[in-house]
């Protein structure tokens, strides 16, 4: 059984004021929420809100981290100074890395092997364009990305996987249910074949314009272990919809 993980990537938005919908998620939530939560809001407030959440039902998280434990690389992060600030996961290979940064699937790779050296949870992002969905090729995408960014030696403890379809991020717009139940079927497979019983306990979120309205339905799908939510994750009263909504 899968506990299922609500994750927000507030992306670069929040300033010092924003406590305020961490200290409301925390009340919302309380000390037993039946499901993980976790904020991954910008680097600059992760010292701030881990301090504030600690003891409470709620972990945090970082945005992206380089490969690399220390060195000359003006203006990266590395998973070290993630887990010194207090953030338990990282988001590797989030779609906007990979389109504003170049990042590619090597890279995401090394990411999620940082991640792990540092002692964090990779979420490891993948997801097929508007254009590759079209040609019938999302399945043979998602798979080469999970094969590549994934290292060896991903398990329930150390890795999340979070299928975010690229033209559903933030647009609105997301796959019929039938079609995130297909994907994460697929995924899932490939995680079985890959890692054998860990990839049977390996969370698969959706991310793409999740929102109290679609929560519930897509939390219900089978495979479906929870949330990467973007937007919807930036007030607290829209997060707690989406929390009660993983709660089942
Ligand atoms: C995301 O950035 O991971 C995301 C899913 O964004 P949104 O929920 O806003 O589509």
């Amino acid at each position: 059984m899968r506990r299922k993980l609500a994750a927000g990537n507030w992306k670069m938005n929040g300033l010092t004021g924003s406590i305020v919908e961490l200290e409301a998620l925390i009340e919302g939530v309380g000390t037993d929420p039946d499901c993980d939560v976790l904020i991954c809001p910008p680097s600059t407030l992760i010292t701030r809100f881990a301090d504030r959440a600690s003891g409470s039902a709620i972990t945090i998280g970082g945005q992206d981290c380089h490969a690399g434990a220390a060195g000359a690389h003006t203006g990266d992060i590395s998973a070290e100074m993630l887990k010194d600030a207090g953030a338990t996961h990282v988001i590797v290979g989030h779609s906007e890395r990979r389109s504003d940064h170049g990042e590619d699937d090597a890279t995401v790779n090394a990411k999620t092997r940082a991640a792990w050296r540092a002692g964090l949870t990779a979420i490891v992002c993948i997801g097929e364009s508007e254009a590759e969905r079209d040609a019938g090729q999302t399945l043979a995408i998602v798979g080469e990305q999970l094969t590549s960014s994934l290292p060896d030696g991903a398990a329930a403890g150390n890795t999340v996987i979070a299928y975010e379809p690229l033209w559903a991020i933030g647009t609105g717009r997301t796959p019929s249910g039938e079609d995130i139940a297909t994907v994460h079927q697929a995924i899932r497979e490939m995680l079985e074949k890959r890692f054998g019983g860990e990839g049977s306990s390996i969370r698969i979120l959706y991310g793409g314009s999740m929102n109290p309205g679609n929560a519930a339905e897509i939390m219900a799908i089978e495979n479906v272990d929870g949330g990467l939510v973007g937007g919807a994750s930036l007030k607290a009263a829209d997060f707690l919809q989406v929390i009660e909504a993983a709660r089942g």
